[in-house]
């Protein structure tokens, strides 16, 4: 059983439909895929309808998330929700607010790199998104199209980092919150890297402890942003904490170089998952 847990499609900052996304899972050998969009669930009823036969789909989302730090700007971090109840009120309203607070803050990204002489257009950035989540990446493809940058990477590295002029906070949901949502939509709330320090400062272990009092129950130990040291270390708190360890590729088409199903999840720690949730269930045969 091969399992990648945390995948991304054009309803948020990917490249492949949920269809192309499930065919390059099958292409790939895998058995199970999860669908994890960031802050929205409109790629769950394609993987529903289109879902190839013989694999297995885990909807899910990716919560754009904080860790308040006292005397500091918060740490953005990613929580992966498997198998809520999408319609959940509070939770769903949660995700409308976090793409209401994309949107402004990529006009307002996009205005001061207009505003600096990069004639990146609002048009195109927001076509790219196509009506979903908009982000950077998205804004990434737009400075290519325009020969502002050669590469979404190195877009990036020019323009779209946390350190730039031009980066913009979203307005992200506290992550305690967002443990506390995920688990009452009936979901499992799994931190998606912990340890990617290429995207910013990182929480410490007291906050992985103050979320598993909160109801976290994983952590995205095996993820391509983590060093071997990284998820040696991730196995040792979540065994201390007995939080679940998770891995995927975190695969975006072609956003990033990642193949989907570089690292996978245990099929045990999968029939937990599933076991643990109340809000829907896998799509499968
Ligand atoms: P946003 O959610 O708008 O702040 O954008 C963050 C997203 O950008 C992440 O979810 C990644 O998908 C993507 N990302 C971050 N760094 C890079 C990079 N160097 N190259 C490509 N995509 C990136
Ligand atoms: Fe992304
Ligand atoms: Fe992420
Ligand atoms: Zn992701």
């Amino acid at each position: 059983m091969r399992i990648d847990l945390h995948t991304h499609t054009a309803r948020s900052d990917g490249t492949d439909s949920p269809a192309e996304l499930m065919a390059a899972a099958v292409a790939a050998g895998l058995d199970v895929i999860a669908l994890t969009d960031h802050d929205t669930t409109a790629g769950w009823a394609e993987a529903a309808a289109q879902r190839p036969p013989g694999l297995t789909v885990v909807p899910g989302v990716e919560l754009s998330c904080a860790s308040p730090v006292t005397g500091a700007d918060a740490i953005g971090v990613h929580l992966l929700g498997y198998l809520f109840d999408a319609e959940h009120p509070a939770f769903r309203d949660a995700r409308v607010r976090l793409r209401e607070s994309r949107h402004g803050r990529a006009e307002e990204m996009v205005r001061r790199m207009r505003a600096s002489g990069l004639p990146i257009e609002w048009d195109r950035v927001s076509a790219l998104a196509a009506g979903g989540p908009v982000g950077r990446p998205h804004m990434a493809r737009a400075l290519v199209e325009a020969g502002l940058a050669g590469t979404v990477d190195e877009a990036f590295r020019l323009h779209l980092h946390h350190g730039s002029p031009y980066y913009v906070r979203k307005a992200d949901v506290d992550v305690g919150d967002g443990v506390r949502m995920v688990r009452a939509a009936g979901g499992v709330p799994v931190l998606a890297h912990p340890l990617a320090r290429r995207r910013g400062r990182v929480v410490g272990d007291d906050v992985l402890a103050d979320l598993a009092a909160a109801g976290l129950l994983g952590l995205e130990v095996d993820h391509p942003d983590h060093t071997e040291e990284d998820r040696r270390h991730l196995r040792g708190v979540a065994g201390e904490l007995g939080l679940l360890c998770t891995g995927s590729s975190d695969y975006h088409g072609t956003n990033k170089q990642t193949p989907i199903g570089v690292f996978g999840t245990a099929p045990a720690v999968l029939d937990t998952i599933i076991g643990l949730s109340t809000g829907t269930r896998p799509y499968a045969d």
